[in-house]
């Protein structure tokens, strides 16, 4: 049973954060993205491994890396369907989220993979993938400035209007 004497009394409020944070040593990808298109990957400097998303340092064998741009298509690697989502993305459920290796790469990077006729069979592993990226305008330097689709509606995809092919 409550006891009034030590009822929790509630209030409802806000709280606004203007806030700013940092992509650190992983900056140039954002920059390039937003200014050039450009998916930059790492590579070590020894064993050659090629990291998507970048490392500054190989995680296998603890050596520096240099950037190296990677091709703007590759393969799903595991997909799922995204029916639940933040309010960035909420006008576009269904869609896919896939680990996708660029050709290239040697690690996958997870991105949303948007299709106009979403069928599972169109997002799943081996599924050939090419990113569209956000007119010059709209991108930010963030992850939600480009995604992929199946390689067969690109030509749909970047000529739509506030979408563009990478170069
Ligand atoms: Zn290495």
């Amino acid at each position: 049973m409550t006891d009034k004497n030590f009822q929790a009394h509630e209030i409802r409020d806000k709280i606004k954060i203007d806030y700013k944070y940092t992509y650190g040593s992983q900056s140039k990808f954002f920059i390039d993205l937003m200014s050039d298109k450009k998916l930059q990957g790492t590579k070590c400097k020894k064993c050659g491994k090629v990291w998507m998303p970048p490392r500054v340092g190989c995680s296998d064998c603890f050596e520096d890396t240099e950037w190296v741009e990677l091709p703007h298509s590759g393969q799903i690697m595991v997909s799922t369907i995204v029916w639940y989502t933040t309010s960035d993305f909420i006008q576009k459920i269904p869609y896919g989220i896939a680990f996708i290796k660029l050709d290239n790469a040697d690690t996958a990077l997870l991105q949303g993979v948007f299709s106009e006729n979403l069928v599972p069979s169109k997002i799943k592993k081996g599924q050939r993938v090419k990113a569209v990226f956000k007119t010059a305008a709209d991108r930010e330097g963030k992850m939600t400035d480009f995604f992929f689709v199946p390689e067969d509606e690109y030509e749909a995809w970047i000529n739509q209007e506030q979408y563009e092919g990478g170069k």
